[in-house]
């Protein structure tokens, strides 16, 4: 009797119950596959949202500073908002704009703000959405978006993390993902290919790695407009902390200037994180309201974070930063040949650079004079000198500056005999194997003697030109400390304030054909 219960039991357990729960499962699948309609599960349904239902609106009113960006997409808007006059017009709209900035300065923001201001249906997807574990799923989302989209134009279609999807083919790649990666690419130049400009359908992009997309997606017809999103200045972060500060209930000491002054280089989404640190903060000490001590906390709290490190400044290396990239400018707009002064900017960007001096030609230009060289190298020793002049000695800033200063001064010796002492003769001889489009190096083919002349010749290149900077800084010590202040506020300069300030006439840019 008992032995009987047992097996009893165990037949039960063992076998009918597996059984039993595997029916079921299999009637619920069958049932849901029926409802879903065609397709093994619906793998490449997609997932694409229409942002436009779901939550409140988004408008360039809750996109601060990017006031260039903004002005080039008024006209994407005003496309979307009256697409028949367009069409009556023949007009031709851009079919793929393509937002470029570094992580976080609001590219996803502003695409969905344009889709707020057109009012029209915004359907918008992470390029690493599209890479599935199968094969052919990314390319079967892409299509089925676009068909959703079409069918509700004028609308925006918005990818997002392009380079998931649009990095370049030939690139080395892992294995794997890579078959995914190019059918899902070549189906969206496929459809962007396939529809016209006049079907109101705007397909927008963003991306903080453009170099390395595919150079097929930037072609006329796909994203042949390129909108950059950069890093706030000064002015722009009090506008972004205005912003995110509507929510919460300040305290009376709260200075956003004081805010923006201490976080350059502190982009939208860092803005928004350490209003939401300081309300947390706040509420952990029983503050009545946010103070002043709680922002102060959030950005340490911040700038602590994980890759942020070394990205703010401290004051004191700000004002030297300041002084080398005034001292870059400075000399720019004082040495004959120099090529206007464009933007100088204090915003670190990056690991490597803290900062940068813009020049840009008045017009393109395929050959350089003797002259114009030893300008370059002027400019480029005048960041290094400035900060000689002020502080006695110099930093690590100016590393890249000597490099470059020192590569044109050995070209001009080696390569385009512009040295009197060395004559016009080439020295050393070009590999001629390129591999992959690099240079294989150069060949010494001269004595050691003549190694010694061009070693010494390039020197005295780059010492004649540093004496010549220093009297330049040293004549125009005045201009140069007003230049640094007025950088040291603002951030970012552009050249009229730099001509302005250091008493020259600007270059005329009418030259310019
Ligand atoms: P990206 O797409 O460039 O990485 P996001 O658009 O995702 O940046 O920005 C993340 C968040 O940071 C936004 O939701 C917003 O809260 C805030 N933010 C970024 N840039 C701005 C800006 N210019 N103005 C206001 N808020 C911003
Ligand atoms: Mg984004
Ligand atoms: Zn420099």
């Amino acid at each position: 009797m008992r032995i009987e219960d047992h097996t009893l039991n165990r037949l039960f357990f063992d076998w009918l119950l597996p059984i039993a729960i595997f029916v079921i499962i299999w009637i619920f699948i069958s049932r849901k596959m029926s409802t879903m309609g065609s397709g093994v599960l619906n793998i490449g349904r997609n997932r694409a949202r229409i942002h436009a239902d779901d939550g409140p609106k988004v408008t360039f009113k809750d996109v601060a500073g990017v006031s260039e960006a903004k002005m080039e997409l008024e006209e994407v808007i005003k496309f979307l908002k009256d697409s028949d006059y367009y069409k009556s017009l023949g007009g031709h709209m851009p079919k793929g704009v393509l937002l470029v900035g570094p992580p976080g300065t609001g590219k996803t923001l502003l695409a969905k703000a344009v889709a707020g201001e057109a009012d029209v249906p915004f359907f918008s997807m992470s390029g690493s959405d599209f890479i599935e574990m199968f094969v052919g799923v990314g390319a079967a989302r892409v299509r089925d978006l676009f068909e959703q989209a079409r069918k509700k134009a004028p609308c925006i279609i918005f990818i997002d993390e392009l380079d998931a999807i649009g990095r370049s083919r030939g690139a080395a790649q892992m294995v794997g993902g890579h078959d995914e990666r190019e059918q899902t690419l070549n189906q969206l130049l496929v459809e962007m290919d396939g529809f016209d400009t006049t079907s109101g359908v705007v397909v927008m992009g963003a991306t903080n790695r453009p170099e390395i997309l595919d150079k097929a997606l930037l072609r006329a017809g796909r994203f042949d407009r390129q909108i950059v999103v950069d890093k706030p200045d000064y002015k722009d972060r009090v506008e972004i902390l205005k912003i995110h500060i509507r929510k919460l209930k300040l305290g009376e000491d709260i200075d956003l200037d004081v805010i923006a002054q201490r976080t350059p280089g502190f982009v939208g989404a860092d803005l928004a994180n350490i209003c939401n640190e300081a309300a947390i903060l706040a509420a952990r000490h029983g503050h009545k309201a946010v103070m002043m001590s709680d922002f102060e906390a959030a950005i340490d709290r911040v700038l602590a974070g994980p890759e942020k490190k070394n990205r703010v400044l401290s004051p004191d290396e700000k004002k030297r930063v300041a002084f080398h990239e005034s001292g870059h400018a400075l000399v720019a707009v004082n040495v004959p040949t120099g090529e206007p002064v464009h933007k100088v900017s204090i915003i670190p960007r990056g690991v490597g650079a803290l900062g940068y001096t813009l020049q840009l030609p008045v017009q393109e230009k395929f050959l350089s004079t003797k002259n114009e060289l030893l300008d370059q190298i002027a400019v480029l020793l005048g960041g290094r000198v400035a900060e000689e002049l002020i502080y006695g000695d110099v930093s690590s800033g100016a590393q890249n500056d000597l490099e470059r200063a020192s590569q044109i001064a050995r070209a001009m010796v080696t390569q385009l005999g512009m040295s009197e002492k060395l004559g016009p003769i080439t020295y050393g001889e070009e590999q001629r194997a390129q591999y992959l489009g690099v240079s294989g190096g150069t060949e010494r083919n001269y004595s050691e003697a003549t190694a010694k002349a061009i070693d010494d010749e390039v020197k005295r290149i780059v010492t004649d030109n540093l004496t010549r900077v220093r009297h330049i800084l040293k004549e125009n010590r005045e201009h140069l400390e007003k230049l640094t202040a007025h950088l040291y506020e603002k951030e970012v300069i552009y050249g009229r304030d730099v001509y302005a300030i250091c008493n020259v006439p600007a270059p005329d840019k009418k030259e310019k054909g």
